[in-house]
């Protein structure tokens, strides 16, 4: 039977050098369950460290590992992946544009850390810098894992894409398009009505502990799991968005 399931697949942890350091594991898990999430996706710029310390305390909580990758273009894009391994190839290809830098003060600010929020070590690459990947490319390399390739915050100047192409290209195959919580879905019929072919998603892009639940998006599917949130995105077996 199909139910109706919130879902935010955008959130950031203390591994975003953006993000607050009391994004820990526990308190994104705690703070989640508040709002009444059933799905999230932990999904750090360039990175998926994190996943591990939360999917081991999600119970009852569906926690998918996903990464926010900044294009060569210098546009995000979300990429919401099928499991860890899969996640952790996508990393590895992203991770060999990103050099480690030993005397950068930014890696002080990405902490990877254990379930209890614990340091395991700092990240020493520099994970805000764009990748030497086009959009094309990174949404193929997406999906050449089966992951899902979301174009993030369309709706914003900074790193969205449309701002950065001047258009959502007809010949890159995106899943869905993010829209950010600051417009309405009122506001993005009238300015996105070019791309209604595509899913829209609102998420909550979170980078502090209470910006977890400001947007989210509503799936009509069977249980929280990536293959169903595949196939509402999809449009198959009945599975759906909901508007
Ligand atoms: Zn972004
Ligand atoms: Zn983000």
């Amino acid at each position: 039977m199909l139910k109706t399931f919130r879902v935010d697949l955008h959130i950031h942890t203390c591994l975003s050098p953006c993000a607050d350091i009391d994004m820990t594991p526990k308190r994104i898990v705690q703070r989640a369950r508040q709002e009444g999430l059933d799905i999230i996706a932990v999904s750090d710029h360039n990175s998926v460290e994190n996943f591990p310390a939360l999917a081991e305390l999600a119970e009852g909580l569906t926690v998918l590992p996903a990464m926010e990758v900044t294009t060569s273009e210098e546009v995000h894009l979300l990429a919401v992946m099928p499991d860890y391994e899969a996640a952790l190839t996508l990393q590895g290809r992203i991770y060999s544009y990103l050099p480690i830098e030993k005397n950068s003060r930014l890696h002080f600010e990405q902490l990877v850390v254990n379930a209890e929020g614990q340091l395991v070590h700092f990240n020493e690459r520099s994970l805000i810098e764009p990748v030497d990947m086009t959009v094309e490319e990174t949404v193929q390399f997406i999906h050449s894992l089966s992951g899902l390739a979301i174009a993030s915050h369309i709706d914003r100047e900074l790193y969205g894409i449309i701002n950065a192409l001047g258009k959502v290209p007809e010949d890159v195959d995106f899943d869905a398009l993010e829209i950010s919580f600051r417009t309405s879905p009122e506001e993005a019929r009238k300015r996105f009505e070019n791309y209604r072919h595509l899913p829209w998603l609102w998420s909550s892009d979170a980078h502090h502990i209470d910006q977890i639940g400001r947007a989210f998006s509503s799936f009509l599917i069977e249980r929280p799991s990536f293959d169903e949130i595949k196939m509402a995105i999809k449009g198959l077996g009945g599975r759906k968005v909901l508007p």
